[in-house]
C-alpha cells in the first residue's frame, strides 16, 4: 500500500518540474502533426453541388435541399456534426470541391450556428415533368469529363450549346404545354421524359 503512494508522489514531483505536456492553445497557435484531419474547407468554384459528399458522410453533417421554385440547390455543411473522417474529400467527384484543413481547435464556439456553412447552386429542371435533373455546374462537369462521348447525350448537347453559345437558351428550352412531342428531345428534359419521347415516339 505504501509503495504506490510513494510512486505517485514521485510522479507528481517530476511533473511539477517538467515542461507542460499539453499545448498552450489558445495562448499559442496549435501546430498539428502531418496529415492531421481538421475542418473540411469547401472550394465553391470547384464544387458542382452533385450530392456525392452528402451520400458518403457517415455523420449526416452534409445535407441538400432543392428549391424548385427558385431553382436552387441549398447545401448545408454542419461542422458541429462532423467527425473529420475525410470521406467527403476522398469521394468528391471533382477531387477539388472539399479538402480537410489542419484547423480544428479554432472552431470552438458558444454558438452552434457558427458551424453551419451554406452554398447555393443553380438547378436544371426538366421541362417535361418538372423533376430536378441536377445542378447546371454538375452537367457542365459531366460534359467536360465525358469528352467526345458526351455527344451521344442530348442533354449534353444542350450543355455544349450553352458553352459555345450557338443559340440562346430560350430558343432551345421552352415549356412543354401540350404534352411531350418528338421535337422535345432537344429540349431540357430528364432521362425519363427523353425515354418516353424516344421509345413511345410521341
Ligand atoms: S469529414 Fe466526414 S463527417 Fe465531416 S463532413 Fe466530411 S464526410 Fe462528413
Ligand atoms: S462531392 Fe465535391 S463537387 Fe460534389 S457536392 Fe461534394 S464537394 Fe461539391
Amino acid at each position: 500500500m505504501k509503495y504506490p503512494k510513494i510512486r505517485e508522489i514521485g510522479e507528481a514531483l517530476v511533473s511539477l518540474f517538467s515542461p507542460a505536456y499539453t499545448t498552450a492553445f489558445p495562448a499559442k497557435p496549435h501546430i498539428p502533426f502531418d496529415n492531421f484531419r481538421g475542418k473540411p474547407v469547401v472550394d465553391d468554384a470547384n464544387c458542382v453541388g452533385c450530392e456525392t459528399c452528402a451520400n458518403v458522410c457517415p455523420s449526416g453533417a452534409i445535407t441538400f435541399r432543392d428549391d424548385t421554385e427558385k431553382k436552387i440547390r441549398i447545401i448545408e455543411r454542419n461542422y458541429g456534426l462532423c467527425i473529420f473522417c475525410g470521406q467527403c474529400q476522398e469521394h468528391c467527384i471533382t477531387q477539388k470541391g472539399v479538402k480537410l484543413s489542419d484547423k480544428i481547435y479554432d472552431m470552438a464556439t458558444f454558438n452552434r450556428n457558427d458551424l453551419v456553412e451554406k452554398q447555393e447552386k443553380e438547378l436544371v429542371i426538366c421541362k417535361g415533368c418538372g423533376a430536378v435533373i441536377t445542378t447546371r455546374e454538375h452537367l457542365h462537369f459531366i460534359h467536360d469529363k465525358l469528352g467526345p462521348a458526351a455527344y451521344s447525350s442530348l442533354l449534353n448537347l444542350n450543355m455544349l450549346n450553352e458553352k459555345l453559345k450557338l443559340a440562346d437558351e430560350k430558343s432551345i428550352s421552352v415549356e412543354v404545354t401540350d404534352g411531350l412531342k418528338r421535337k422535345d428531345m432537344f429540349n431540357i428534359i430528364c432521362p425519363n421524359c427523353l425515354r418516353k419521347v424516344l421509345i413511345k415516339s410521341l
